[in-house]
């Protein structure tokens, strides 16, 4: 007999896509994996080294439950220079992964019955937590603006028992990136409705063309105090195994992040926040900049592949490393009238092209289908053509 939270979630829609395709893959099938919520690329050589040097060191033991004394001095040094502001180590928590700062602050701001505002499309892990946390995910549609929400369908959605907004900037899945007069519009409203901002900037190193990534507080310095900011090491050096993440926000917020994490995890792995550290004391930035101009190309052949589509318009693919496919117009209504989802073309892709993909019913988008372009060249232009070529000729 479960618990009647277990209700509340399933095993996240990516991690069941990224399966089926191993699954088909095992099977014998030749397939295209564009899946992944990561990056193909080899280890950053600091965070190898670091790495090494502790364990040849013996380094063996826990550490502080929220980080390394040094590694936090370090994050904060990090945020000050990204946000423009100063910030201390008693304002950072390390954590496993980004997963675990949101977790932490799911679970430290959130009371059974608050409403938290969730742009949709959105990253599934994000109202599940609100969920686990027993407050009630508020959606707000952003297809029909470019991906990025109204400030006035937000402020429709605020009621008494908002507790908490979340912004993902650029957004997993769309790419979006916002604007600064949305972002402005959205701290105002948060000071003057008294709610948190939960900024997660996983993606904030991947931005192309003229877009620019605004950290919020950089914008409006007063709506620090309403801010959960939560970054990783995940994509921005492609180290989603090593689980390194962080939060950054006001001292009280980190004191209740730090008593709820001694009662779970504890610290994040000792090894992985001393190579992490290794990486930020001795980074020339080149190993960045190589990943940065990776993604870069791989975008430009990507999008070069999908101008050939003919029904479904090309993405804008703002920021991130994922084409987000809108396939309303492809998708038909069947003599019943219920509409066909991206998931029928997922599987259809999946047996039939031999390409994985991920619907977007994982992100509350039943039109939506995500590509991700992480992965080598030759391998996502074989991908993308047979996915253009199976799109073009979807009846
Ligand atoms: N936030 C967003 C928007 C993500 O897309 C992901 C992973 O896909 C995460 C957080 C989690 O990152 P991590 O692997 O660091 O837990």
């Amino acid at each position: 007999m479960l618990a009647q939270r277990t209700a509340l979630f399933k095993s996240s829609g990516t991690a069941a896509a990224r399966a089926a395709a191993k699954a088909a893959a095992d099977a014998g099938k030749e397939i295209v994996d564009l899946t992944a919520g990561e990056i193909w690329s080899s280890l950053a050589p600091n965070v190898r080294d670091g790495a090494i040097e502790a364990i040849q060191k013996g380094i063996n033991r826990y550490t502080d439950t929220i980080g390394l004394a040094e590694l936090r001095e370090a994050l904060a040094r990090k945020v000050s220079l990204d946000t423009g502001q100063l910030w201390q180590p008693d304002e950072i928590a390390v954590t496993s992964g980004a997963k675990q700062a949101l977790f932490n602050a799911a679970m430290t701001l959130l009371n059974p019955g608050d409403e938290v505002i969730i742009p949709s499309p959105y990253w599934t892990t994000f109202p599940a937590q609100v969920m686990i946390a027993g407050a009630t995910p508020v959606f707000v549609e952003t297809r029909s603006n470019g991906y990025v929400p109204r400030i006035e369908d937000i402020k429709a959605a605020v009621t008494e028992r908002t507790r908490a907004i979340v912004i993902n900037t650029p957004a997993n899945p769309t790419g979006a990136v916002y604007d600064v007069q949305t972002l402005v519009a959205i701290s105002e409203l948060a000071v003057n409705r008294n709610f948190w901002i939960i900024f997660d900037e996983c993606y904030g190193d991947f931005v192309h063309g003229r877009r620019t990534h605004h950290p919020i507080v950089s914008l409006v310095p007063e709506v620090r105090s309403h801010t959960v900011i939560i970054n990783a090491f995940s994509k921005s050096l492609a180290l989603t195994g090593w689980r390194i993440g962080y939060l950054a926000a006001p001292k009280d917020v980190v004191i209740a992040v730090k008593a709820l994490q001694s009662h779970t995890t504890s610290n994040p792995n000792v090894i992985a926040q001393h190579a992490v550290l290794a990486h930020l004391r001795r980074d020339d930035g080149v190993y960045q900049a190589n990943l940065r101009s990776q993604l870069a190309s791989a975008r430009q052949i990507g999008l070069g592949v999908l101008a050939s589509l003919k029904r479904v318009p090309v993405p804008e693919a703002q920021g991130g490393f994922y084409f987000y496919l809108d396939l309303s117009e492809l998708l038909k209504k069947s003599a019943t009238g219920d509409a066909e989802t991206a998931d029928e073309v997922v599987n259809a892709l999946l047996s039939e092209a031999g390409v994985a993909a991920v619907s977007g019913t994982a992100f509350g988008d039943p039109s939506g289908l995500r590509l991700s372009y992480g992965i080598p060249p030759q391998m996502l232009e074989a991908g993308l053509s047979r996915l253009v070529e199976f799109l073009n000729a979807w009846k």
